[in-house]
């Protein structure tokens, strides 16, 4: 099969295309090195079935190209992280709402089966014990750049779920929870792999808030197990499904638990959110997915717990 993995050169993307290229598939990649590096492909570049094309998926005909020469889409490109999103608001929205809206017309136009990536972002500040597909968006005021990536995400969401009922385009739709593991760079905010840079070099490592706030993590490779799995259940065509890992721990805790891994001489210190992030930030007390619709559709259970996660993602980061 033929695969065009928009973002393909990001942290999950890269991942994504190892995994395709190992069971022999041909992969497209439109990547605007915008977050993504080449250097993620560096293992991969080679491979005669890779083709990596650096350009926009606002550039509609370099796109629409891709998306004719492939049998299968996976719409991974968008801005990533909390704080990119919040330096960065203008260019985040226009990548999620124009990009997504030109990759379904293009895969509506030769009917290609698209794998739209989205997150859990979506639910907001929804803080129940189980978060289930069709449970409510809960969002504060637009001043806040959190809310708009996550409006436009979903927004994203009600695109495709209306190329589905409306032209039958083939779409599934996954919402990503927090993803880790090694080639996530560190410079958009995310938690884990701040915190072991920080305990590798013996810099403080700098909670937010409280550190009572809750998440669970995933390793990259399951959320491929993931994503390969659906493209191949035809049952979850026009389907949505959560993504990640029930394991949950608190952000002190995480702190401690990679501070003790890495034997590291680091303080732990507290930041108040509108220091880290913007005046008014807001932040979700606990995060955890209702994964049963993915182990009912393609029996999913994650191989990495958090322990494993944390000891191979600290391993890359030393090398
Ligand atoms: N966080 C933190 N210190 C950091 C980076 C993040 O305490 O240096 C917190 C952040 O406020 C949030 C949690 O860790 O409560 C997870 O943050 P991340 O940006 O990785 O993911 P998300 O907020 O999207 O769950």
């Amino acid at each position: 099969m033929k695969f065009l993995i928009t973002g393909g050169a990001g942290f999950i993307g890269s991942h994504l295309a190892e995994a395709l290229l190992n069971q022999k598939h041909e992969v497209f990649i439109i990547d605007n090195l915008s977050t993504g590096r080449l250097s993620n492909l560096d293992h991969i570049i080679n491979n005669k079935k890779l083709h990596c094309c650096i350009d926009d998926i606002l550039n509609k005909s370099v796109l629409n190209n891709l998306v004719k020469k492939s049998d299968i889409v996976v719409h991974i490109a968008a801005a990533v992280g909390v704080k990119y999103i919040i330096d960065n608001p203008l260019l985040s929205l226009e990548t999620n709402l124009v990009g997504t809206q030109n990759v379904l017309y293009s895969a509506n136009e030769y009917k290609k089966l698209v794998f739209l990536a989205s997150t859990s972002e979506i639910y907001g500040k929804n803080s129940k014990e189980l978060l289930h597909e069709d449970d409510d968006r809960i969002l504060g005021t637009t001043r806040i750049s959190r809310w708009g990536y996550s409006t436009s995400k979903a927004v994203d969401e009600c695109l495709a779920l209306a190329y589905s009922r409306e032209k039958k385009l083939p779409i599934i739709i996954g919402r990503f929870f927090n993803t880790v593991g090694p080639r996530q760079s560190e410079r958009y905010g995310m938690v884990i792999p701040r915190f072991i840079k920080q305990a590798l070099l013996g810099h403080p490592i700098t909670v937010y808030g409280d550190g009572r706030q809750s998440r669970c993590f995933s390793y990259v490779l399951d959320i491929v197990d993931a994503i390969i799995g659906l493209i191949n259940c035809p049952k979850a065509k026009s389907e949505i499904f959560n993504i990640g890992n029930t394991e949950e721990i608190t952000i002190e805790k995480l702190a401690q638990k990679i501070k003790a891994i890495v034997k590291s001489d680091s303080d732990i210190v507290y930041m108040p959110y509108n220091k880290a992030y913007e005046e008014g930030f807001e932040d979700m007390r606990k995060r955890k997915p209702d994964i049963s619709k993915l182990k009912k559709y393609i029996n999913f259970k994650p191989k990495y717990n958090l322990e494993a996660i944390l000891k191979n993602t600290i391993e890359c980061f030393k090398a």
